[in-house]
């Protein structure tokens, strides 16, 4: 199958999910994400018309963002060292990674610089895996508070990585409990704070996830094919 074809049974699953239950396909944004992937695969994409995609390293996606057409939006869904936050807020259109509040300030204080406002997401380690990135369950409306108090950058949502598993239903409660803490968090009504955006479900569970509230699904390898990180020295 070829990356056009991966994409459309992707969409025509997207659209399945939403069906089931009763949400509308146009809510659920497709992020192709291209990490390790050649220019010529976003490229052939592209041309089939999609816009959005994710990359997890500032370096990688600087680089494609200078080589492609400029009206793709680059999400950047990867953990974000602060000394890449330059880079970073002037390529992406939205940071799904934020997960401190020192990030945010480096990233407030970079977007201020240029008189941006850069949408971001606070990420929620919400299966606390201890190889995760991401703010606790407990810690995360305090942070989003703290956040919305800084210039330059906008909360839009939260974002979770949730654990590689065989059954994808296992996820569901992931997916639920990161939906009723942004519920819990807009119920607090904090200054400059509504939580719109919920970035939930990879290849392996973005169906379940959609049916879980999920506003923006990444989806890599169902697109592109697996990744082959030997060769890009990841
Ligand atoms: C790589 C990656 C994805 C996509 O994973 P697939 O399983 O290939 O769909 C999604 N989110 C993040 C944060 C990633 O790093």
């Amino acid at each position: 199958m070829s990356i056009t074809e991966n994409y459309d049974r992707v969409t025509e699953r997207i659209a399945a999910a939403c069906e089931r239950c009763g949400r509308d396909p146009k809510e659920v944004t497709l992020i192709a994400v291209s990490k390790t992937k050649p220019e010529e695969d976003i490229l052939s994409l592209y041309e089939h018309g999609h816009r959005v995609f994710g990359e997890n390293r500032v370096q990688e996606m600087c680089r494609k963002a200078s080589d492609l057409p400029s009206d793709i939006k680059w999400h950047l869904i990867g953990h974000l060292q602060q000394n890449k936050v330059k880079n970073a807020v002037q390529a992406a259109c939205m940071i799904h990674s934020v997960d401190s509040l020192k990030l945010a300030q480096a990233i407030s204080k970079e977007a201020s610089k240029r008189f941006l406002t850069v949408p971001v997401l606070v990420e929620v380690n919400v299966a606390e895996e201890e190889s995760k990135f991401g703010t606790t369950s407990e810690e995360v409306a305090d942070l989003v508070k703290e956040i919305g108090l800084l210039p330059g950058l906008s909360v839009k949502g939260l974002m979770t990585v949730a654990p590689f598993v065989a059954d994808p239903e296992e996820n569901r409660p992931v997916f639920r409990k990161l939906k009723q803490i942004s519920v819990d968090i807009n119920n607090k009504k904090f200054d400059n704070i509504y939580l719109n955006e919920l970035s939930m479900g990879m290849t392996n569970d973005y169906e379940i996830a959609i049916e879980e509230g999920a506003t923006m699904v990444r989806v890599g390898t169902a697109i592109f094919g697996e990744r082959n990180y030997g060769i890009t020295g990841e």
